[in-house]
């Protein structure tokens, strides 16, 4: 079935189809296009005004009516090559030269056979021009010289182009004709090609030397002759079916998405944005997941087509935890490319990838003797016992504290452990190691004061988002005093947000309870999160001490959900802050 020029692709908008239509007819990559890879073919349908020279019916050339036609196609077909094409849209269309994405310029055909080209123009039949050359090779197959068939080729050539030109006098309009007239040369009149599909079973031509594909074969003549190449080869035909496996053919057959959206995973996304992403991506709707180690233990994505990693892992534990997500499914075989960075490490493994297949895994290992991670889930089960006898206090920031100016949050949590000590204790020794029982004091009741004491992690928190609630309500009061209504606006909300945040995320924002990763010291980058700007809420900015000194430092950058941010300043807690030298 033939199908009209620009109607091959439904479902499209009409702009788009004749973009897509006129790209893949002036395509800069014919090897790769889809006539390229053998699923598609161009070709004329002959106005009732055209007939075929009577001089390529004789000697020297004596083809047959069909291989004169087929020679003149091939010949037009060149003219396609040269991107001597006009473009011709639907009329509510618009379409310019510059839609379709097409490197070279548009040019003209003209028909002077020397002397200097004008600019943006190509000759018809330049004498180590593609047109000579394909003529001279199909005379060559006769057995004539090189100089003669040269010599005849140009003659022809001046014919053809007479004889097309007196054909298209007949055309009903000047818009008709196969070469529509530019100034004094001409362009290709796309309206009278053809683009079909070719089926599996559909006979095609190939060359044997250069592997170009033809649709038509005269004397077994490959059309690839341009001035720098000339291709001797011979076409045979065969069916699509039996050529060569091609990654492009393969490519156009697959169902990819028309886009594919990428987006990026790692510990600084907020859990929220984190499990929409999680989602969005096993339901095929992201197809990209740009990742940090987060994904190496945890996470569970369902299966992976291919893993790509962008340096090589540490520890061959590592390398199998990262590349054994993917080809999880039954008869898919997973694919994993580690690209090495000219870095020792991965140089080193680039010489000997067997060490990483190969090596060794050691067992994971989890400290259960850190002091401070420890203490994180002392305060945690204390918590629980908290909340459990004050279910109203496990809301929101505001309930927790009761009063964000004067809070009363860790002095309440205090006293209601100094008074139900030993149940907590009892609790809290049953899942210590008892080294740690020992090491952290647990018998001296000493312990409220780590979790609860002035020095603790929950006084700290307290006095930091009281101490944040405080400023922005203080900048509140001065901008509605100077009658800035949009700052008061912006620090009303934000003193809202504060207020108003979750005590479990809060808690473990603020690293009172344990993590996720169990890092030792959390550091956070505060990005000021206010109803009004919805990015600071994907995002959740923490490092470990260590690198978060240089990693936060007032100035640097940081990228976290494609957005850069900066850090501009340390934050100072009241009565917090650290000894100044006079
Ligand atoms: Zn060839």
């Amino acid at each position: 079935m033939d199908t009209a020029l620009l109607a091959c692709c439904c479902g499209r908008s009409p702009a788009k189809n004749a973009r897509f239509g006129q790209s893949e007819f002036l395509t800069d990559e014919p090897r790769i296009s889809l006539e390229g890879v053998g699923l598609a073919r161009w070709s004329l349908e002959w106005p009732d005004w055209f007939q075929v020279p009577q001089l390529l019916l004789q000697p020297p050339w004596s083809l047959t009516e069909q291989q004169a036609r087929d020679a003149i196609f091939l010949l037009l077909d060149s003219v396609r090559a040269d991107w001597a094409v006009e473009l011709r849209s639907d009329r509510n269309v618009s379409l310019a030269w510059s839609d379709l994405g097409i490197q070279r310029q548009q040019m003209r055909l003209s028909s002077v056979e020397s002397g200097k080209l004008r600019f943006g123009e190509k000759r018809w039949s330049g004498k180590t021009g593609r047109r000579v050359s394909l003529l001279a090779n199909l005379l060559m197959k006769g057995g004539f010289t090189a100089e003669q068939t040269v010599k005849q080729s140009v003659e022809a050539l001046r014919v053809i182009w007479e004889t097309l030109r007196q054909c298209d006098e007949l055309a009903p309009s000047a818009s008709e004709r196969l070469l529509i007239t530019v100034e004094d040369a001409r362009r290709l009149n796309p309206d009278w090609w053809r683009f079909r599909f070719v089926a599996d079973d559909d006979a095609i031509n190939q060359c044997d030397t250069c592997g170009r594909l033809q649709k038509v074969s005269i004397r077994g003549v490959c059309a690839r002759q341009t001035s720098r190449q000339r291709c001797p080869g011979a076409l045979r035909q065969l069916r699509r079916r039996e050529l060569e496996a091609n990654h492009y053919r393969l490519l156009y057959q697959a169902e990819l998405p028309g886009s594919l959206r990428v987006e990026e995973h790692t510990a600084q996304l907020d859990k929220e944005k984190a499990r929409q992403f999680q989602r969005e991506f096993r339901e095929g709707k992201i197809h990209v997941l740009s990742c940090s180690t987060t994904f190496e233990l945890g996470v569970d994505l369902g299966n992976l087509d291919t893993v790509f990693l962008r340096n090589v892992p540490p520890e061959a534990f590592n390398y199998a935890q990262r590349v054994g997500r993917s080809g999880r499914r039954s008869g898919c075989p997973g694919f994993a490319i580690t690209y090495c960075k000219r870095g020792p490490h991965d140089l080193y493994h680039f010489a000997e990838p067997q060490r990483m297949l190969t090596g060794k895994i050691q067992a994971p290992v989890i400290a259960l003797c850190n002091e401070r991670i420890v203490t994180r889930h002392i305060a945690a089960v204390a918590l629980s016992f908290y909340f459990r006898a004050f279910v109203g206090r496990f809301a929101r920031a505001e309930t927790l504290f009761i009063d964000l100016v004067a809070p009363r949050g860790v002095a309440d949590f205090k006293a209601f452990l100094v008074s139900n000590r030993p149940a907590i204790e009892e609790t809290i020794r049953g899942v210590l190691p008892k080294e740690m029982a020992t090491q952290l004091a647990l018998s001296d009741g000493s312990w409220i004061e780590r979790i609860a004491g002035e020095d603790s992690r929950f006084a700290l928190a307290e006095a930091e988002v009281s101490s944040d609630y405080k400023n922005v309500m203080g900048l509140e009061e001065r901008a509605r005093n100077k009658r800035d209504y949009r700052t008061a606006e912006w620090a009303q909300r934000r003193a809202d947000t504060i207020a108003k945040e979750e005590v479990l995320s809060l808690l473990s924002r603020k690293a009172v309870i344990p993590k996720y990763g169990f890092p030792v010291d959390v550091v956070e980058l505060d990005t000021q999160r206010t109803q009004q700007s919805q990015e600071a809420f994907e995002v959740s900015l923490q490092r470990d001490l260590s690198i978060a000194i240089s990693e936060f430092a007032p100035t640097s950058k940081l990228v976290a959900n494609k957005k850069e941010w900066t850090s501009y300043g340390l934050k100072k807690v009241a009565e917090r802050e650290w000894p100044r030298r006079s």
